[in-house]
């Protein structure tokens, strides 16, 4: 038999109920020999219910007969009130050998029995085991307490460093833009001189080109810095659209005569498939282009020369709203699935090989992994949605990918 307590430092109360002053007598006696163990007695089902407002009790030992509130009508109460539901009780009765009587006592809630005269030793190993229990229940709940407060310490520090990021990011987008437009300053002077020098060197050819690579450079500093710029503003919610009427279909033709050198030169179709049946869509006539021009300018860039970017569009009806639905299709190297979400966070690369690198044709790409989170932020400022499909990164097979935009159509 195991020994008693779990804990020396607990005082493990028994309720006994019974009418009889000799059975809570000798019932007194018999737990008086375990060690932390006070037995709390009532004559009555009154005075136990009065007992449990005022005492934690591990067990109740419970008398069936008894005047006025019999033992199952107690239990009955006993389970109704939220403070001891959970309270083992164990039935004594001198009738409790018939089965009729078990049954109704577990149906009221007992959890055992004992039939008078009882046997000490088997009484005692059932008090040990309910003591056992309740120590057991108790530990858990302390457990469950410590890992609450743990929980709570661990949610505070989280949201403590979540405001100092915050912050932090907040000065970081502050600084962006405060340094961007710094550097803007310079560049325009350097670009204002840089075209009077080309105009002075037209006649010296080997200055003339070194005055052009400085124009390049000067170009190319200027899109990133714009690029992070444009960045901070989405960041910070901040971008700005200035909407009205515009056709999709204009835009993606203006775009594919801009990029026709570069089709060209990587010997590239691109389909723009019947997008004038199209409808006007509300959009901001600087930013959509932009958007649209990453994904077709990627597109160039990740599919080997010989193939094809195809352009799609359709209108669909989706939660109450009408939506206009763009897909940019091309049959290059395609993404493995793992990076189709994480593409359009800032600075995400794959690390997939760039077959633009070799190329001569000049792009204005969105700058290191910045053009889809760019194309992202446009989209949402306009309600709409960007997400891409592949069925994995092949260079071999060239598996493809698709952008898919959806933009609300608004009615006029
Ligand atoms: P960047 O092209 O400057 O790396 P982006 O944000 O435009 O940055 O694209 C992020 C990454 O997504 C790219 O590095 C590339 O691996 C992948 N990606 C984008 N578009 C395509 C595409 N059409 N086909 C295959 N991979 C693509």
């Amino acid at each position: 038999m195991t020994s008693q307590p779990q804990n020396p430092h607990r005082t493990y109360k028994i309720l006994t109920v019974d009418d009889t002053p000799n059975n809570l007598y000798l019932l007194d006696r018999l737990l008086g020999t375990l060690p932390h163990v006070e037995a709390i007695k009532a004559y009555d089902g009154n005075t136990a219910l009065a007992l449990t407002l005022e005492h934690e009790f591990c067990l109740a030992i419970v008398d069936v007969q008894m005047p006025e509130m019999d033992g199952y009508e107690l239990v009955e109460l006993l389970r109704g009130n939220q403070a001891t539901a959970q309270l083992p009780v164990i039935f004594v009765s001198a009738i409790l050998s018939d089965e009729y009587y078990h049954r109704k006592g577990y149906d009221v809630g007992a959890v055992d029995f004992m039939s008078k005269p009882f046997n000490l030793d088997i009484l005692l190993s059932k008090v040990r085991v309910f003591i056992n229990l309740y120590e057991q229940r108790i530990q858990i709940q302390e457990w469950n307490q410590a890992l609450e407060r743990m929980v709570e310490q661990r949610t505070n520090e989280l949201s403590l460093a979540y405001e100092r990021l915050a912050l932090l990011d907040q000065a970081k987008n502050d600084f962006i833009q405060v340094a961007g437009h710094e550097l803007r300053t310079p560049l325009t002077v350097i670009s204002g001189y840089t075209s009077a020098l080309r105009s002075m060197l037209k006649h010296e050819p080997a200055a003339l080109q070194m005055v052009e690579g400085i124009q390049t450079g000067q170009e190319r500093l200027l899109e990133v810095i714009n690029n992070m710029l444009y960045v901070s503003r989405i960041d910070n919610e901040v971008l700005q659209v200035l909407p009205q009427m515009i056709s999709l279909n204009e835009i993606l033709k203006k775009i594919q005569m801009e990029l026709q050198d570069a089709l060209d030169e990587r010997k590239l179709t691109l389909n723009l498939q019947e997008l004038d049946r199209l409808p006007m869509i509300e959009g901001d006539p600087d930013l959509l282009p932009k958007a649209f021009n990453y994904l077709i300018v990627n597109a160039i860039k990740y599919t080997p020369d010989g193939g094809s970017i195809t352009i799609s569009g359709s209108t669909l009806e989706d939660r109450d709203a009408q939506w206009l639905e763009i897909r940019i299709q091309d049959t290059g190297i395609g993404i493995n699935p793992e990076h189709l979400d994480l593409i359009f966070e800032k600075f995400f690369q794959t690390g997939q090989v760039n077959l633009h690198s070799s190329s001569k044709t000049k792009f204005k790409g969105g700058g290191p992994g910045l053009g889809l989170p760019i194309a992202r932020g446009i989209i949402a400022a306009h309600q709409g949605s960007i997400w891409a499909e592949s069925p994995g990164y092949d260079e071999t097979q060239l598996p493809g990918s698709t952008f898919f935009i959806r933009l609300p159509v608004v009615s006029t």
